[in-house]
């Protein structure tokens, strides 16, 4: 009989180590180029901090406890006044405290007014990375970035909030905005009866003698509860209005925004996301009466890019997650990336996630480049109204496929919680959901083609820029505007038609940037697969390519 070994019993043997200690901005060679290519060498290099940063094994267990930690709510003080606070377990504010400190609120838009021309391309590519730490906070630090360009529209009120929404101080807590050295920013537009259509906002604004407002009404959905102040629409005398709506007034007396619950959600638990009652809140008109849709529209361009930057930086995460497992584990006698069907489906992942990035920073750039009002402002203006909504699209919706195929690649201990892979799996729908769904930027897509030629124009002229260089994509570029064509003619056609259009229109103009960026092994392969006519979207079915380069590409380096 022989001896019973507990030691080699218990021995993890073929584990694959954690993912941690490598920079996540300089590992990851489909931004880094990015950021060279629309910045400059030294841009890329004052990404580095951030990188190593986000990469270490701290940043992985604080992203993870802040998600297992969820926030709460306590509406009553021990004597029965109202207090509507939201506590946080101390990693939310780690990952705050840095995102904060690494300039991804809203530094770019006074580092930009200061001369910096790649303020928005250096945050959008950090964001991107930092979320790499984990996701929810970025939910804030987004709303805060975006909330400048709609604050813009009332000198007095940019003037009064920009600073301390562009500070890189985090300093949570209620208190008057001259005692804070900086502030956050939500958005308030989403009622019971309605979130795409805020048109249909009931909540009303009553003008106030002394030119303030008062509000009454709910919001179903508004997110970062905790924030020093909110954009938020609602119905005054001649219809839907934008405000600005502080959370402590300058007395130091609270508004009163009564957080009625938080949201049980299936991802994006670190953050809270809060259901609002108003009854009298102080409220200041930003923009006219009437134009609270075009006032905060502002805002919500800057979040959609955000939706595509995040969901880049999470594909780029799974992705890397993926590619390292497959480097350090063994089956069937062999590392798995050395399986070729692995490597198909690893390529296949690393071809999606480059695309993704490609564009998403393609998109940051032409921020600095309206931002400044650059020769190229005018073309740049014209794609961002098409693109953006495109890219929300198309990338947002690519995110919970790659996810799902990226957890895979881990076998059983991707779909356990210590990998993280479900929190990434988890919170990938989400981009599509928010600041508005797959269906209204499709239909975006449509209203930009119908009321703005010069947006078309635009997008022909860039993807035209890779012309001659691909036939695939010479052909693809040919056969959508075709498609445009033959849904043109009937409305219901081309509503019913929207996401198809989308969808090739964000494939196109993706392929064109990898035509003209990227590595060949990588442009060949997104040309073969996804602007041929037969491509059915699983990942893992490439017929060909440098696969194995394409692996070795996108795994990281420590
Ligand atoms: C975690 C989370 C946090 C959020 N945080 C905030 C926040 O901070 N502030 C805020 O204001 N909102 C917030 N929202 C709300 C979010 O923006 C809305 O849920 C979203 O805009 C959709 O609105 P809705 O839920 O009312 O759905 P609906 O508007 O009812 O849409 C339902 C579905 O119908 C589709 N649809 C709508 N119109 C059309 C059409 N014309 N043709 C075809 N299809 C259509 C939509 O694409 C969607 O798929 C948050 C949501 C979530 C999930």
């Amino acid at each position: 009989m022989g001896t019973f070994d507990l030691a080699s019993l218990r021995a993890a043997t073929n584990q694959v180590p954690p993912l941690v200690g490598h920079n996540v901005v300089a590992a990851d060679l489909a931004l880094s180029e990015g950021v060279v290519r629309h910045g400059s060498p030294s841009v890329l290099e004052s990404l580095l901090p951030l990188g190593a940063e986000a990469g270490t094994a701290e940043a992985r267990e604080q992203g993870q406890l802040a998600n297992e930690h969820h926030p709460e709510l306590t509406s009553y003080d021990r004597y029965g006044n109202r207090l509507d606070e939201v506590t946080f377990h101390p990693a939310w504010h780690w990952l705050m405290e840095r995102a904060v400190g690494h300039g991804l609120a809203a530094t770019p838009w006074e580092q930009q007014a200061d001369g910096d021309a790649d303020a928005h391309l250096r945050r959008a590519a950090g964001f991107m990375a930092w979320s790499h730490t984990e996701p929810g906070h970025g939910c804030p630090i987004s709303m805060t970035y975006a909330a400048v360009p709609a604050l813009r529209v009332d000198e007095a009120l940019a003037k009064e909030w920009t600073p301390l929404l562009a500070s890189t101080t985090y300093d949570p807590g209620l208190r008057p905005p001259a005692e804070k050295q900086g502030a956050l920013c939500g958005m308030g537009m989403t009622e019971k009866q309605g979130g795409s259509d805020v048109r249909a906002n009931v909540t009303s604004a009553v003008a106030q003698p002394d030119g303030t407002y008062t509000l009454h009404g709910h919001k179903w959905f508004t997110s970062a509860p905790m924030n020093d102040v909110f954009l938020v629409l609602a119905q005054a005398s001649d219809g839907v209005t934008c405000f600005v709506v502080p959370r402590v007034l300058p007395d130091g007396t609270r508004n009163q925004i009564d957080v009625v619950r938080l949201k049980d959600k299936l991802g994006n638990r670190s953050n809270a996301s809060s259901e609002l009652e108003f009854d009298g809140t102080v409220a200041i008109r930003l923009g006219d009466e009437g134009r609270g849709v075009r006032t905060i529209i502002e805002m919500v361009a800057a979040t959609r890019l955000d939706c595509v930057l995040g969901s880049a930086g999470l594909m780029r995460r799974a992705v890397s997650e993926a590619s390292w497992h497959v480097a350090h584990r063994s089956a069937f006698g062999s590392l798995l990336a050395d399986k070729p069907l692995m490597q198909n489906v690893v390529a296949d992942l690393a071809v999606e996630s480059e695309a993704a990035t490609v564009l998403a920073l393609r998109l940051a750039s032409a921020v600095d480049d309206l931002a400044l009002d650059t020769p190229q402002a005018e073309h740049e203006a014209a794609l961002r109204r098409i693109a953006l909504p495109l890219a929300k699209f198309w990338v947002c919706k690519r995110t919970p496929a790659l996810t799902a195929e990226a957890l895979e690649c881990l076998g059983g201990n991707g779909y356990v919680e210590e990998s993280l892979m479900p929190l990434l799996y988890r919170e990938a729908p989400l981009n599509s959901v928010w600041e508005g769904s797959g269906n209204v930027n499709a239909l975006d897509v449509l209203r930009a083609l119908g009321r703005e030629p010069e947006a078309l124009e635009a997008w022909i002229t860039e993807v035209g820029l890779a012309r001659g260089a691909d036939a695939r994509l010479d052909a693809a570029i040919d056969s959508t505007l075709a498609l445009l064509g033959s849904l043109m003619g009937d409305p219901v056609s081309l509503e019913v038609g929207a996401r198809r259009l989308a969808g090739r229109m964000a494939a196109v103009l993706q392929g064109s940037l990898l035509v003209r960026f990227s590595p060949p092994e990588v442009a060949d392969v997104f040309c073969a697969s996804r602007l041929g006519s037969s491509y059915d979207g699983t990942f893992g079915a490439l017929a060909g390519g440098d696969l194995r380069g394409i692996v070795e590409r996108t795994t990281p380096v420590l």
